[in-house]
């Protein structure tokens, strides 16, 4: 490891995000990143304006994804992925070294990362046993100024219950911001928060084209909020966020026949995974497996290491997850069918204790 002494005394001990790319693995099955095992096909590019600064960027995208979010341009923003509008709202909302930012584990790695580069303080509320919001704990914290709620949380895979949201927005009002990061809403139509952006200035919903839309190499995500919110973001966001072949790829995505493409894929993968779930739940080395709202599921393993063992052999790249809870536990993004018979099939080897 290269130290050098100018960086920032807090970056020193800081361990990088372990996206699944960092991590690696080998193997012909990837399962470990929660994309979309739909292989994207060839678009015509109009590259003739490339010698300019991209203007697409903003304004076109803009107003395509506050038509299929139902909502007015002015109150989406355009960024290089989900993580990007994650990173700016810890910058534009919390001091160096004076404020916090509340979070509920098991959840998304980069809320605390964000808040530990920004040298923002971390409370951690813990989901409840069920995986539910712990409502009363979180009201009981005070002095934060960002609080992170992943809408259905990953890596749990649950929805958060309509009641708890509103409970958390509500209670927020005027004391912090609340951001609801719904990169898998797609996975649960009608659940998502947007409706409530209208009566609530401190809430911001956070979405990504990386999942649902199966755009991960694409990395276009949005930041929705109103126009406080909006004011701040625009003050920290670099220029050009949006590349031209991005915002090209991303119009296509959101047009009538994109948004109708996402549909029938998030339909087949929600077949797909409630097919694999139940019969991951039948093989006599599997504890538990979590319901799911998304295109992952996580299981519990009597012994996880032989699971793991037997998925490595096999050449299957799932993703083990490093919170305490998760310990004896597998995140299986859902592939095609043939991936998920090769999992089963691996597993099945595996005896119970
Ligand atoms: C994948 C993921 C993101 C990151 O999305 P990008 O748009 O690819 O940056 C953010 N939040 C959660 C919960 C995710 O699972």
């Amino acid at each position: 490891m290269p130290k050098h002494d100018l960086a920032c005394p807090h970056l020193a001990d800081l361990t990088p995000y372990q996206s699944a790319r960092r991590i690696g693995g080998s193997g012909d099955v990837w399962l470990n990143a929660n994309e979309s095992p739909y292989p994207r096909e060839p678009m015509a590019m109009n590259v003739s304006e490339y010698h300019r600064y991209p203007d697409r960027g903003p304004g076109e995208v803009h107003a395509a994804y506050a038509r299929y979010a139902g909502l007015a341009p002015e109150q989406v923003l355009a960024l290089r992925g989900a993580d990007e509008a994650i990173d700016l709202l810890v910058r534009g909302y919390c001091r160096a070294g004076r404020d916090r930012i509340l979070l509920c584990g098991p959840t998304y790695g980069m809320y605390d990362i964000c808040a530990q580069v920004q040298e923002a303080g971390v409370v951690d509320v813990p989901l409840a046993a069920d995986d539910r919001l712990d409502v009363d704990a979180i009201r009981a914290v005070e002095d934060v100024r960002v609080v992170f709620l992943c809408h259905p949380n990953n890596p749990t895979g649950n929805a958060l219950a309509p009641e708890d949201l509103e409970a958390v927005i509500s209670h927020f009002a005027g004391r912090a911001l609340v951001v609801v990061d719904e990169a898998y809403i797609e996975f649960c139509p009608g659940r998502s928060v947007v409706p409530l952006l209208a009566a609530h200035e401190h809430l911001v919903v956070v979405r990504t084209l990386s999942k649902a839309f199966g755009l991960a190499g694409v990395h276009v995500g949005f930041l929705l909020a109103g126009a406080a919110v909006m004011d701040t973001m625009r003050k920290i966001v670099a220029p050009y966020p949006l590349a031209d072949p991005c915002a090209q790829i991303a119009l296509h995505a959101l047009s009538d026949e994109g948004i109708a493409r996402m549909r029938r894929e998030v339909e087949q993968l929600a077949a797909e995974r409630d097919g694999f779930a139940t019969a991951l739940a039948w093989l006599p080395c599997v504890a538990r497996v979590r319901p799911s709202a998304t295109n992952f599921v996580t299981a519990t393993f009597h012994a996880v290491e032989a699971a793991w063992a037997a998925l490595i052999a096999d050449g299957i790249v799932a993703r083990r997850l490093p919170h305490p809870r998760l310990a004896d536990a597998i995140r299986f993004t859902i592939g095609s069918a043939e991936d998920m018979q090769r999992v089963l099939k691996a597993l099945a080897a595996v005896p119970g204790d």
